[in-house]
């Protein structure tokens, strides 16, 4: 299964199917990612915070898949924002996944209250120019905290990770992502369990029209969106479900439908109250 690609504005690409691991338990997580990557994701997205950075890195070495063919994103959790410590907390990160570089490195909360965002985006630059990272980005990043970084360092990142699925689509944040070449990357792309997204009756249509799971429609809604996501599960089962969204296509009535279901579900913290 070839996962499509899409174009970050720095020349890399990303699978735009991955596999997120957060709230998978460290001590399971090495299982579980292996497990992932037999099923065929080779996009893998964890943090710091997630406390299962080693774990990662131990599927990945044991896996002798080439390091090439793999994307890895990592995360600078909010209290190691600023210069010296995002230096720091890189090496740890880089260290505990046993890794020489990784693919994409998120701030992964502006943390307004710490008002150091703009010193670790100039701190993320710089690995990038060491070559231990090959893209940045950023993560729960609102149009004011981007413009900020814009108008402060004029370093664009490469993608924003937000929550992001049909009942809360951030329009304002995804326009201005778009205007400035800045790729989406959905987060909680299932609404985390936590939004009845599968019983729509808009979801769940779709779905009984193509013989497919709600969850598979919604990734599928995700993909023609243009979005990059990883779902997260400990299930090989749903692991393999989540991966079988490449062979068939929604119509542009079910988009639509899918679409008009934006209700400004948040199902998690506001970034401006995250520090
Ligand atoms: P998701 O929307 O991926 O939902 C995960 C939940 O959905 C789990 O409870 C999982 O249960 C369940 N699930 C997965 N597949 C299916 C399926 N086919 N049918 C029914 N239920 C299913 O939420 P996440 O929060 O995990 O988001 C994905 C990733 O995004 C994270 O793992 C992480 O990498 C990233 N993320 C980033 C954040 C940020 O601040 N930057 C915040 C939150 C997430 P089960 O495991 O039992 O299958």
């Amino acid at each position: 299964m070839t996962v499509p690609r899409i174009q970050l504005n720095d020349g890399h690409s990303i699978p735009q199917l991955g596999f997120g691991v957060f709230k998978v338990d460290p001590a399971e997580t090495e299982r579980i990612v292996s497990e992932a990557l037999e099923v065929g994701y080779r996009h893998l997205d964890t943090a710091r915070i997630y406390g299962n950075e080693e774990g990662v890195g131990r599927a990945i070495a044991a896996s002798g898949i080439p390091r090439e063919e793999l994307f890895i994103t990592t995360k600078l959790w909010n209290d190691d924002q600023g210069a010296q410590r995002t230096r720091d907390a890189f090496d740890a990160s880089l260290e505990r996944l046993g890794l020489e570089y990784v693919d994409l490195y998120l701030i992964h909360w502006p943390s307004p209250a710490r008002d150091l965002y703009v010193e670790s985006w100039r701190e993320f630059a710089e690995l990038r120019s060491s070559g231990r990272v090959r893209s940045i980005g950023v993560s729960n990043f609102l149009v004011p905290h981007l413009e900020r970084l814009l108008e402060e360092t004029e370093v664009v990142p490469a993608v924003d990770q937000i929550e992001l699925h049909p009942a809360h689509q951030q329009p304002a944040t995804a326009a201005f992502a778009e205007e400035h070449g800045i790729a989406i990357e959905a987060w909680g792309p299932l609404g985390q369990g936590k939004y009845p997204l599968f019983e729509l009756p808009e979801v769940a249509e779709a779905a009984a029209a193509h013989g497919r799971t709600p969850a598979q429609v919604v990734i599928r809604w995700h993909l023609q969106r243009g979005h990059i996501l990883f779902p997260k599960s400990s299930s090989r089962a749903r692991m393999v479900e989540n991966f079988e969204v490449f062979d068939f296509e929604l119509s542009e009535g079910e988009m639509q439908a899918i679409t008009a279901l934006e209700r400004e579900g948040r199902v998690s913290a506001h970034p401006d109250e995250v520090n």
